[in-house]
């Protein structure tokens, strides 16, 4: 199984701490941010994902709007810029503790908040974060062999755990 995810979602699960629209969106997005914390792959896309999904039977669902896709673009670029590869459409990789751990450096440090402007959750993901992230649903730590410690940012660190997927033409990742 494969965790579909537009970018912005990215950042949202960094500080997901359980509230959401509904309870069927926060049941989903613990699913979500379940597999992702046993490592399974995550692939970006550019559309409602899998964290959209509870809300797509609604009408006029916010999902699709232009807004939304803005604000995957604009977290797309500076994930990119923190993380030193590409982070499009079908860019897949998987989250360990020291990926988290650099996504939320960048986050708490206002690196990556651009996305986040007009979100109705910025207070609370704001809050989250400079809690050191302890309600998050994600955690950095993974394993006994993943401390979870905190780091600075370091854009090469986290290139082997990225890959692109072999069919896809966007994902041309520069690794070093
Ligand atoms: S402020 Fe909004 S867009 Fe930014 S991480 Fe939080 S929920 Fe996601």
């Amino acid at each position: 199984m494969t965790v579909r995810l537009r970018a912005h979602h990215l950042l949202c699960l960094l500080t997901y701490s359980g509230k959401g629209y509904s309870s069927a969106f926060t049941t989903n997005l613990d699913s979500v941010a379940d597999r992702i914390q046993l490592g399974e792959e995550i692939v970006v896309v550019s559309e409602a994902d899998d964290v959209c999904a509870p809300l797509l039977a609604e009408s006029d669902v916010h999902c699709h709007r232009e807004s939304v896709m803005r604000r995957d673009d604009v977290a797309a670029a500076e994930l990119s810029a923190i993380l030193g590869y590409s982070i499009r459409p079908g860019t897949a990789f998987r989250m360990d503790g020291e990926l988290i751990t650099t996504m939320r450096d960048a986050f708490v440090a206002g690196v990556t908040r651009s996305a986040c402007s007009g979100c109705e959750w910025f207070d609370l993901c704001s809050t989250t974060a400079a809690a050191h992230y302890v309600d998050a649903r994600l955690t950095a730590r993974r394993s006994p062999s993943d401390s979870g410690s905190r780091s600075t940012i370091r854009p090469a660190a986290v290139l082997q755990s990225a890959r692109a997927l072999p069919d896809d033409p966007l994902s041309k990742l520069s690794f070093p």
